[in-house]
């Protein structure tokens, strides 16, 4: 077996291995006889055999942003080579965070094909577009009926107007169907609905409710209102990567050093998520083909077995001219390929010989069940590159999205801003960060953990 061989990455590993150790079942050395056929049922009481909560690994996060490094330009090589170390170490801090706020769970993903078909052109690619399009707006009348008056299902929407055709209009308006021009009800939820997104509720003024509706003029029923996002759950992770593209812009713009570090750091986790196909789906770990475990054997096993079999030559950081069509692509790219990795590896369960498939192996004084390095190689070669492409293709994009934030921020002169920086390394080292290691400690995952 090839040896993760730099030291950050053993720690890296250790680390994640402790968390699979403290979740999921592992034998002690007296391991039970294990029956040699493993059917895909017993599979899945060992879903996290490697890595698969944290995302191409601890140690797969660190060497994409550690690596990124080595394409940028001369202009800003030196300024990134000053923080490599922070850069690297830093990687996985946004899937710790999913342990101190609730809101950072679903930043790592989206299951687009709950929303549709590829190219899912029906996703809106703004995100307060996403959001006008899928949240519902209820009314409670006076007779305390809740009533279904806005969202994607109780309404037809064209270019200028949305059509509410809820069967509870009749309730609400005594009509059955009612026009909103989408102008206004985008001002109204952008300006009332939206600063609440954080809230656990989302409260609606039925005065405000009632201006939509002034024109027609229609007499609306509401003793109070709300909404609620139908969205979110389901992942937001292109949305998020324009939002932190932008604010790494302003980070350059400001020359603020600790955010252009600090929100580099974090666009790698992001770009790392968005490169793994099922990232993008709600089969995130074939828990509805039967093939639960599928998520870390990908994104986590079967790299740390072959990373260093990998050409890493991925050529100089180039400037992307949309960021976020740039994004949207990554996750479609990621998409296409979830139908073969499920379809590879179901093929391969079955004719693979069945008591070769997993081993016991070793670590941190506890025996785990693994997939053996054999059954590993075949499924690698079986996707034919897929995972080194992916791997060293988020590299590349990874340094061409922090080369244009630079460019877009107008070119800041990162060696002056490197001379005015006598502070120590320290300074990234605030209250917040270790909140979130507090918080990663105690170990449980607010919303819902991706992969498992
Ligand atoms: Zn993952
Ligand atoms: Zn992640």
């Amino acid at each position: 077996m090839k040896k993760i061989s730099s030291l950050s990455g053993i720690a890296a590993f250790l680390l994640c291995a402790a968390i699979v150790f403290t979740s999921f079942k592992v034998y002690n050395d007296k391991t039970p006889e294990n029956s040699s056929e493993q059917n895909l049922n017993q599979h899945s009481e060992f879903s996290a055999h490697s890595c698969e909560k944290e995302e191409w690994g601890f140690y797969g996060h660190r060497m994409i942003n550690r690596r990124a490094v080595f394409s940028l330009p001369p202009e800003m090589i030196g300024f990134y080579k000053k923080h490599i170390e922070w850069i690297t170490e830093h990687a996985v801090d946004p899937d710790k965070r999913r342990y101190a706020t609730k809101h950072e769970a679903v930043r790592h993903y989206i299951d687009i094909d709950i929303w549709g078909t590829y190219p899912f052109e029906n996703i809106p690619r703004k995100w307060t577009d996403a959001l006008v399009k899928y949240t519902d707006v209820y009314v409670v009348n006076s007779r305390l009926d809740t009533l279904h008056l806005v969202g994607h299902k109780v309404m037809d929407v064209d270019k200028y107007k949305m059509t509410l055709r809820s069967k509870d209009l009749k309730k609400a308006f005594r009509k059955d169907t009612v026009v909103v021009y989408l102008n206004g009800y985008n001002e109204f939820y952008k300006s009332h609905i939206q600063p609440q997104y954080y809230k656990d509720e989302m409260l609606v003024d039925c005065q405000l409710l009632k201006d939509l509706f002034k024109y027609q003029p229609l007499d609306l029923d509401c003793d109070n209102a709300f909404a609620i996002d139908r969205f979110s759950k389901y992942g937001i992770l292109p949305y998020h990567l324009n939002r932190v593209y932008l604010q790494l812009v302003e980070a350059f713009r400001k020359q603020n050093i600790d955010h252009i570090v600090r929100l580099s750091t974090d666009m790698g986790h992001y770009m790392g998520d968005a490169h793994v196909p099922l990232h993008t789906t709600e089969n995130y770990n074939g828990q509805m083909t039967n093939q639960v475990g599928i998520h870390g054997f990908w994104e986590s096993r079967l790299l740390e077995l072959f990373n260093e079999e990998y050409d890493y030559l991925v050529g100089r950081a180039t400037y992307i001219d949309d960021t976020q069509e740039f994004f949207w692509k990554t996750i479609l790219d990621s998409h296409v390929l979830v139908d073969s990795i499920l379809s590879i590896e179901k093929r391969l369960s079955r004719t693979y010989p069945q008591d070769k498939q997993f081993c016991f192996e070793n670590r941190l004084d506890a025996t785990i069940r693994i997939q053996c390095e054999d059954y590993c190689r075949a499924f690698h070669e079986e996707l034919k590159g897929m995972v080194e492409d992916r791997f060293t293709t988020t590299i590349h994009s990874l340094s061409s999205v922090w080369y244009t934030a630079w460019v877009d921020a107008g070119q800041p002169d990162l060696s002056e801003l490197l001379a005015a920086q006598e502070a120590e390394r320290g300074i990234f080292k605030n209250k917040d960060d270790e909140e979130t290691d507090k918080s990663f400690k105690g170990g449980v995952i607010k919303g819902r953990g991706h992969s498992n």
